[in-house]
């Protein structure tokens, strides 16, 4: 549906870099110090397509860790682990218009809302299988590698800061737990959460993830599947719904890209069947956005009209 080619994409991508490079808007996150050695010029857009093509301008082989983005594949790996009705039974899917780290649980079925925000996101952790905590995280990181095909780690120094400033997660847990929404492996499974946020990627993967799911959960560069086809709606569902933070609503309605951001100021952001988006840009706006990757974004879908409810 996209109406380009390939010439032209990269020329629009080229120009859309270039209109938002000079806005200087917005702030880098700070909440952990290593986070705020981030070079506020940094940006990169990448897209992926399903057929194998790379189009990219900008700083698309700068890394940065994926934190919140990391909430949508975890939630995949949940859902190849235990099958949806169960992973309902414990993770909502309804939008909550509350800042990600809100300490609320679903009045009537404690589940917390959605897996987007941190509650649903630790106890979608909580649901990762593995006979131990390494394979648990092994287990992570290998599905990670074949969203990016290539192997991810973790940053070591942004992991240990998530976990000694992390109170407001581990009360979110034990929260969870008392209610019991997550069970005995509450600790691990926080460290599993805190590792998820750490890995490091850059632009060019989040174009080959966001590839991935638009290629029904095969990455077009390696023929490798990462997850099962079933499963891929449920993500981009709730990623359309619940991914953009509390601006979700009016990213559903205006952009209509599937779409996860992260306060590493990655965005990744899926046309099913078509491409995958990548973009990266450290200055967040005020609900946790990165500012040129909205506006990218937002220039991309009206250009080649990618709102998923497009009609014509
Ligand atoms: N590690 C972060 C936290 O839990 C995730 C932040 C984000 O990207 O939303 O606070």
């Amino acid at each position: 549906r996209m109406k380009a080619a390939a010439a032209p994409i990269r020329e629009v991508l080229r120009e859309i870099h270039a209109k938002h490079a000079s806005n200087n808007a917005g702030k880098v996150a700070d909440y952990i110090p290593e986070l705020a050695k981030a070079d506020p010029r940094w940006f990169g857009i990448s897209i992926a397509t399903t057929d194998g093509q790379v189009f990219e301008v900008g700083d698309c082989k700068q890394t940065f860790t994926i934190q919140s983005i990391s909430k949508a594949f975890v939630y995949g790996l949940a859902l190849e682990d235990h099958g949806l009705e169960h992973v309902m039974s414990k993770v909502g899917v309804e939008p909550t218009g509350e800042a990600f780290n809100a300490i609320v649980l679903d009045e009537e079925s404690n589940r917390p809302f959605n897996p987007m925000v941190n509650a649903g996101a630790i106890a979608t952790a909580d649901l990762i299988k593995g006979k131990d905590y390494p394979e648990r995280v092994n287990r992570l990181l290998a599905m990670f590698s074949k969203f990016c095909g290539r192997e991810v780690y973790v940053d070591n120094t942004v992991f240990m800061s998530e976990r000694v400033t992390g109170h407001r997660n581990r009360a979110i847990a034990h929260l969870m737990r008392n209610f019991g929404m997550v069970g005995e492996k509450m600790e691990e499974s926080l460290e599993l959460y805190f590792q998820q946020c750490s890995i490091l990627v850059t632009g060019h993967d989040l174009a080959i993830m966001g590839a991935t799911l638009a290629n029904g959960g095969v990455n077009p560069l390696t023929g490798e599947r990462a997850i099962q086809q079933k499963y891929v709606k449920y993500l981009l569902g709730v990623m359309l719904s619940c991914g953009m933070y509390d601006y979700a609503g009016e990213w559903a309605f205006r952009v209509g890209i599937p779409s996860k951001s992260g306060v590493g100021g990655g965005i990744v952001g899926v046309v099913p069947g078509q491409f995958g988006i990548g973009v990266f840009s450290p200055p967040l706006d005020a609900k946790g956005n990165s500012v040129r990757g909205v506006a990218t974004c937002r220039d991309l879908a009206d250009r080649f009209g990618l709102h998923c409810l497009e009609t014509g």
